[in-house]
């Protein structure tokens, strides 16, 4: 362990940048000389507000983001977005969900309090361990959006791009866990959100790329203000006090993703760690991948053994010498290492040598 610190595969809250983590401890007492952090200035100050907008150019620059789309920082996690999504995107009353496992199953739920919802396909009799081709969906004309979680957290999977629908109604996508992880055509979305506590920061932002055409005026006067897409776009996302601390932190991790090549680079780092772990994974008699090789996701690698207990075992072992997060969920139990942006590859090297060697002296 370098500097006591862990290899971390906590699933979110998650591993940040060391070298970021670093000029955050330099700017905590003493914020770009305003002798204050930055969780102690106004959010009405010219150095806030300068900040707000080095986040969006650097944003915009990191995922090519065009000119027609706005970014939003929403507090209420990506939970909020399950609600905030089809309240204002509804005109209609009626939108396309895909269901692929956990994530998306919680965000048709509560979809489905503000209108008609269809599952236009499902991965559900597939154990979801496959994600659907979606390709040649259809939809009916008066479809408000069609939406996927594009990367499933708890099961491990990911839409293989070749999957996902084309339609003509606007496609809406939680990214959370795969956000800024590889290349995104923004264009090809209506809408983007993610909570930001993956790849990007510490909890409590949702960002909402959102195209400009979607930003509407929402007919329903119970809908409550902050969640309006209208009101945060007209108010520059601080239409109450925002979480200037998180949005700070998010602006460092892009600064660096840009630094270090952008999402291109990021994806090939991300490649690599991945391979390693499904290489190790499926060449191990003691271990199993579960998920279909094609919608197996880079961030999530969820793995067994067969034996809960043995898996409870292992995850306890491995957080004993400083692997720590491995434990799968606790609605599907396994085993999960989520091997974010920040993960390095010594880290996933690491976790496979101990996986290693439990195999040969355990089995
Ligand atoms: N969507 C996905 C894909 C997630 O992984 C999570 C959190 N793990 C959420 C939504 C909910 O996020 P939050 O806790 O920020 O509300």
């Amino acid at each position: 362990m370098k500097n006591g610190r862990v290899h971390n595969f906590n699933a979110g809250p998650a591993a940040m940048p060391l070298p970021v983590l670093e000029e955050i401890r330099r700017d905590l007492l003493d914020w770009n000389g305003t002798g204050m952090s930055v969780m102690e200035v106004s959010h009405r100050s010219a150095e806030y507000a300068a900040l707000e907008r080095e986040v969006d150019a650097d944003l915009r620059e990191l995922m090519g983001i065009p000119e027609r789309y706005k970014i939003l920082f929403m507090q209420g996690g990506a939970t909020l977005q399950f609600a905030a999504v089809p309240w204002n995107l509804m005109i209609n009353g009626r939108a396309a969900y895909i269901d692929t496992g956990s994530w998306s199953s919680k965000a048709i739920k509560e979809a489905r309090r503000y209108g008609e919802v269809e599952v236009a396909a499902s991965g559900s009799a597939d154990g979801y361990r496959k994600i659907p081709d979606c390709s040649q969906l259809e939809v009916a004309p008066d479809t408000d959006f069609v939406y996927i979680c594009e990367n499933e957290t708890i099961g491990g999977l990911t839409w293989p791009e070749e999957r996902k629908p084309r339609t003509s109604a606007p496609l809406v996508a939680d990214q959370s866990s795969m956000f800024l992880s590889r290349p995104c055509d923004v264009s090809r979305y209506g809408l983007i959100y993610a909570g930001v506590q993956k790849n990007l920061g510490p909890a409590g932002i949702a960002i909402v790329i959102v195209r400009e055409d979607l930003i509407r005026d929402v007919p329903d006067p119970k809908m409550p203000t902050y969640m309006r897409y209208d009101v945060q776009a007209a108010n520059g996302s601080h239409y109450n006090t925002p979480n200037c601390w998180a949005a700070y932190c998010c602006g460092r991790v892009i600064k660096s993703l840009l630094r270090s090549g952008g999402l291109e680079a990021a994806h090939e780092r991300n490649k690599k760690k991945a391979d390693i772990l499904y290489e190790f994974l499926d060449s191990s008699s003691t271990f199993t991948a579960p998920v279909e090789r094609e919608s197996r996701s880079l961030m999530n690698v969820v793995f067994t053994t067969g034996d809960k207990d043995l898996d409870a075992k292992i995850a306890k072992d491995a957080a004993d010498v400083g692997i720590v997060g491995i434990k799968g969920h606790k609605s599907v139990g396994g085993l999960r290492a989520s091997t974010y942006n920040a993960v390095s590859e010594e880290s996933v090297e690491a976790l496979v040598s101990f996986l290693k060697k439990y195999q040969t002296t355990q089995v």
